[in-house]
């Protein structure tokens, strides 16, 4: 990613969105839409400072909610340019509001409140596509109950849990846990608040709280609005304090999750959604499963699926590697429901197809390997530039030639065509390269002949 923003021959326009298609093969014209960041590109340093100050919290897309961002914020830390946005359906100044605190603590001075969005016109000979996908939402399968237990997350979910750089810092907190401890952080906060609001009250009036309670109980200073405040603030405080200690408790014996279960195929080989299978998720759920056991030796991991797809050269060592020093259990069998049991521990329901038996079984969380459903990008971008859609949205390919689209110049590659590892999407990426800079080539030559 390093190397493509510093090749000399790559323009990136990040942040920014195709709006219109003209032109043919060889000759295209292509608008973009530049979209606003609020913040200088060539100035900002990327030094975070902005966002430390940011007083606007609000859920992190990056990682997929489960945390928190400013309103002034970069997508992700290696993220290329290196320049922070401003969210315009967030930030205080450009929702109407005072603050501008970003713009005081700018040091580079990048902060632009009146940049607008820009149209830009390029003239370009090829065009790839490289939309991606969407992950398929669980909840559609409501019998695994995923967004009803907080203990049900999906891979995408876990991944980001796992990940150094995530919310958790890669510990596999459980995000009922994550959401307690999160609740005793507002809580905390708000007493913190009102503590000061009664010592400024101790202060003015030279009397500490419980004293001045007891007198306001037994009717002293019945009509006094300022003391009435005071005890209203007193009393909420106490009212915190007393609701904050057992959950504080509770606390104390939260651990990382240790029992996982992992279920396969959730949306993909399934005809009430996608028939096809999604490729990549059986080895990214063994990843997984290795991963947490790297980072909590007692963790076991039981993966229910039809079979796993282990694909791949070195695939079925990796699998088997899993089993043999991760904790892995593979089980064959499609899960039925999952329900919630005591302390918020998701019980999984399936049917063991080797013991032919059904069993139920209690984990502290399950993971879910969402199929690889077509990208909401992918079809707009197919739609505006005219090309093709195969019957699950996904952009259609010649069969003898994998990389092109239905309209000549315009070629495709990774999870835009069809569920692709990143290693296949590379080695597509470099083949749909090679086609467009084949017509490229051609057209310069027709100029040049032209020309002669
Ligand atoms: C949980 C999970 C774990 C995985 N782990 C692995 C793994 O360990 N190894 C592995 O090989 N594979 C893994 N995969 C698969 C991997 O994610 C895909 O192979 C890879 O992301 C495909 O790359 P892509 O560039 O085709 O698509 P994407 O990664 O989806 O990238 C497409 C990009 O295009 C952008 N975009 C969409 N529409 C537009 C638009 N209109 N204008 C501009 N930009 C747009 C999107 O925002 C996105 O950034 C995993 C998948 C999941 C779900
Ligand atoms: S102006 Fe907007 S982005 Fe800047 S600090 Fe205030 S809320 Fe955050
Ligand atoms: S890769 Fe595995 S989990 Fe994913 S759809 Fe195929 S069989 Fe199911």
């Amino acid at each position: 990613m390093l190397d493509v923003g510093r090749h000399p021959n790559i323009d990136l326009l990040a942040y920014s969105e195709v709006e219109k298609l003209e032109g043919r093969s060889g000759d295209f014209k292509v608008t973009v839409r530049r979209k606003a960041r609020y913040v200088e590109e060539d100035k900002c340093t990327g030094c975070g400072a902005c966002k430390e100050k940011c007083p606007t919290v609000v859920p992190d897309a990056f990682n997929v909610g489960l945390g928190d961002r400013k309103a002034i914020y970069s997508w992700f830390a290696q993220g290329i340019p290196s320049t922070h946005t401003i969210d315009p359906e967030h930030c205080r100044q450009l929702k109407g509001k005072k603050c501008g605190v970003c713009a005081k603590t700018c040091l580079a001075e990048a902060i632009n409140f009146d940049q607008k969005d820009r149209l830009v016109e390029i003239g370009v000979g090829a065009i790839i596509v490289a939309t991606g996908y969407d992950v398929f939402d669980p909840s559609q399968i409501f019998e695994y109950r995923y967004k009803e237990i907080p203990n049900v997350v999906t891979s995408i979910e876990f991944e980001r849990l796992l990940s150094a750089s995530g919310p958790t810092a890669g510990h596999a907190g459980r995000p009922s846990d994550l959401a307690v401890e999160a609740e005793i952080e507002a809580l905390e906060k708000k007493a913190g608040r009102l503590q000061r609001a009664i010592t400024k009250f101790e202060d003015k009036y030279v009397e500490s709280s419980s004293a001045f309670s007891k007198k306001y109980q037994d009717g002293e200073y019945k009509d006094d609005k300022d003391r009435k405040r005071w005890a209203d603030k007193y009393a909420e405080h106490l009212a915190i304090l007393e609701t904050i200690e057992p959950i504080k408790k509770k606390a104390e014996g939260f651990t990382v999750a240790k029992r996982l279960a992992f279920i396969q195929c959730v949306g993909s080989r399934d005809f009430r959604f996608y028939p096809f299978c999604s490729g990549y998720c059986c080895m990214h759920s063994i990843k997984e499963a290795i991963i947490a056991h790297e980072h909590e030796t007692e963790t076991t991991s039981t993966i229910f699926g039809m079979d796993i797809r282990a694909v791949g050269k070195g695939f079925e060592q990796y699998k088997i590697r899993g089993g043999n020093n991760s904790n892995i259990t593979y089980i064959r069998g499609r899960v039925a429901e999952i329900m919630e049991g005591p302390d918020n521990n998701p019980v999984v329901t399936y049917e063991d197809t080797r013991e032919r038996r059904v069993k139920s079984e209690e984990f502290d969380m399950v993971i879910l390997a969402t199929a690889c459903a077509p990208g909401r990008g992918t079809i707009e971008t197919a739609n505006l530039l005219g090309i093709e859609l195969d019957r699950y949205d996904f952009v259609k390919t010649d069969p003898l030639s994998p990389v092109d689209t239905t309209t000549p110049g315009i070629f495709v590659c990774g999870c835009s065509v069809a569920p692709l590892d990143v290693p296949e999407s590379v080695s597509q990426a470099s083949s749909a390269s090679e086609r467009a800079a084949e017509v490229v080539f051609q057209s310069d030559l027709k100029k040049e002949k032209a020309v002669a």
